[in-house]
């Protein structure tokens, strides 16, 4: 019997004729920091797109502590603890960091909850605001953040709807060198009591960061195992690093 927190079997998807991803399997353990890495279309936002309901597969299963994903609803897979963030920034930028945090939460919130008068921010946005960091800018308006605090943020809003699974599609793209470090202690923070899995091309990051890695190339899992063997094999020194024979010589 597996203990995988996510178990995926043989998912295969395919658009218009191309299949972009082709009998993928991964199984991801409760609290793991798993790295998912690739070329550019190799499917990995598909891969994610499939476990949050945004596509739908053309064969396989996505199980997550039991319950198969495909087939439901984006909003129901957020109820049962699964949250994303996407390559493109969601966060409102003329509301505040910690109105951005409570949006989110109420997400999840029964609506008797939501009718009730509230005081104050919640416990959850609290701890939230805190892990992140952004404490000091709580009350200013999101679009005065920087790149890397609007990640920050956007990480953020997933943890106020307490999930159990985050998804983070290329968190680090596009930041500073001491961002990307601050990025790498929060999610190893998060990792404590969350399972996450994290979209990241950065090779420096990944030795840093990661423990276990799945590389995906053309749709189907090419390597997997931890940074070490996967940063040695030929294998993904050919495809991910773009390292062909000839370049090499
Ligand atoms: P990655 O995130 O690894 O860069 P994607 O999952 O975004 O790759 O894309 C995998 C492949 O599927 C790419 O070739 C991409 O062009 C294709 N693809 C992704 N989404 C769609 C879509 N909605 N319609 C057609 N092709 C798509
Ligand atoms: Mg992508």
């Amino acid at each position: 019997m597996s203990g995988a927190l996510l178990e995926i079997k043989g998912l295969t998807v395919v658009f218009d004729g191309f299949t972009a991803l082709d009998g993928v399997d991964l199984a991801v353990e409760p609290g793991e920091l798993r790295f998912l890495i690739g070329p550019n279309g190799a499917g990995k936002t598909t891969l994610i797109d499939v476990i949050t309901g945004l596509t739908r597969p053309a064969s396989g299963t996505a199980a997550f502590g039991g319950t198969d994903l495909t087939g439901l609803r984006e909003h129901r897979i957020v109820r049962l603890g699964i949250g994303r963030t996407f390559q493109t920034s969601v966060v409102f930028e003329e509301l505040t960091v910690v109105e951005n945090l409570d949006l989110a939460a109420e997400f999840r919130r029964p609506l008797r909850a939501l009718l009730r008068q509230r005081r104050g921010v919640s416990d959850t946005v609290a701890a939230a605001l805190d892990t992140i960091g952004l404490g000091d800018l709580a009350g200013r308006p999101a679009g005065v953040l920087s790149h890397g605090q609007r990640q920050w943020l956007e990480i953020g809003m997933l943890l106020a709807q307490k999930p159990r699974l985050l998804l983070l599609d290329e968190p680090v793209a596009g930041m500073s060198r001491d961002e990307r470090e601050r990025t790498g202690e929060l999610l190893t923070q998060i990792a404590a009591d969350h399972t996450v899995i994290v979209v990241e091309h950065d090779m420096e990051f990944l030795r840093r960061y990661a423990s276990r890695v799945t590389v995906l190339h053309e749709g189907r899992v090419l390597v997997e195992g931890d940074v070490a063997s996967v940063q040695a094999d030929p294998r993904v020194q050919e495809v991910y690093l773009g390292r062909t024979k000839k370049e090499a010589a």
